[in-house]
């Protein structure tokens, strides 16, 4: 009995160990299994980005995703990088390398930060409403420091990746304003590049409030006359991120509704 009981004493720690390595390791490698199949699912040796149906009810094949960071860009969060929720339609992906690329070249100073923009395979998208197809991007807006230095907005769980954080209506928050110059720059940039890959831009949502300080900008004046903005406010407030539908062919595409986050 007592060289029963020693016998257990020594082995019950070392199997409270394993179990607690077990317990620790197992999530660990699960994610990790999770997020290269994630990797896998946007590799570029994959099949050809198709979309089907329309940003509401639509779906994504071949999806393709920006890289986590490049030269005057980057995600908006690691994590919903790596969990899959920066997916698009290829050519949309390549529109916005290529504009990222222009605006490296010639105002090398700003910074851009994208957001949210699909499932490797489209469909429904929770909290956004669209975003179903692969032609739907969200852009965290540019920002300056009070004195003016390029910035970018400070993301994390607790203010919902960026999506959280509310501007005023002078477009500042928190010691931060949003660079409405740099936002028509990235605008442009984009419009151009769309056209370049064979595509266009279908329509920006951005708050109503916030548009005519876009508008007023040397750059932004062009806009209008380039770009389809929306007129109405939308669901929710885009003040601090700018939301951009892509006119990509899809299969069995229906008229866009007004819903769009
Ligand atoms: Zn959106």
């Amino acid at each position: 009995m007592r060289a029963m009981s020693k016998g257990n004493k020594k082995s019950a720690p070392r199997r409270s160990r394993r179990g607690w390595l077990l317990f620790t390791l197992f999530p660990l490698i699960a994610l990790s299994f999770f997020w290269g199949w994630i990797a896998w699912l946007g590799r570029e040796s994959g099949p050809p980005s198709r979309c089907y149906g329309g940003v509401v009810g639509g779906r994504l094949e071949g999806g393709r995703r920006l890289p986590l960071w490049g030269e005057n860009f980057s995600s908006y969060s690691v994590l919903g990088y790596l969990f899959g929720r920066t997916f698009m339609h290829r050519t949309v992906r390549d529109a916005i390398l290529a504009a990222y690329a222009d605006l490296s070249e010639t105002h090398p100073g700003l910074r851009f930060v994208y957001a949210e923009s699909g499932w490797p395979w489209g469909g429904p998208f929770a909290p956004h409403r669209s975003h179903m197809n692969g032609t739907s991007v969200d852009f965290h807006v540019p920002v300056r420091t009070r004195d003016g230095a390029v910035a970018v907005l400070p993301t994390s769980i607790f203010n919902k990746f960026g999506y959280s954080i509310d501007f005023d209506r002078s477009g500042q928050w928190n010691g931060y304003q949003i660079d409405f110059e740099a936002m028509a720059l990235h605008l442009l940039a984009l419009e151009r590049a769309a056209r370049a890959n064979g595509i266009s831009i279908r329509r920006v949502i951005f708050d109503v409030e916030l548009q005519p300080k876009l508008f007023a900008t040397e750059a932004g004046a062009q806009l209008p006359k380039l770009v389809s903005f929306n007129r109405r406010q939308s669901w929710v407030r885009h003040d601090e991120h700018y939301h951009v539908d892509f006119d990509v062919p899809c299969r069995g595409e229906k008229p866009p509704r007004s819903v769009s986050r």
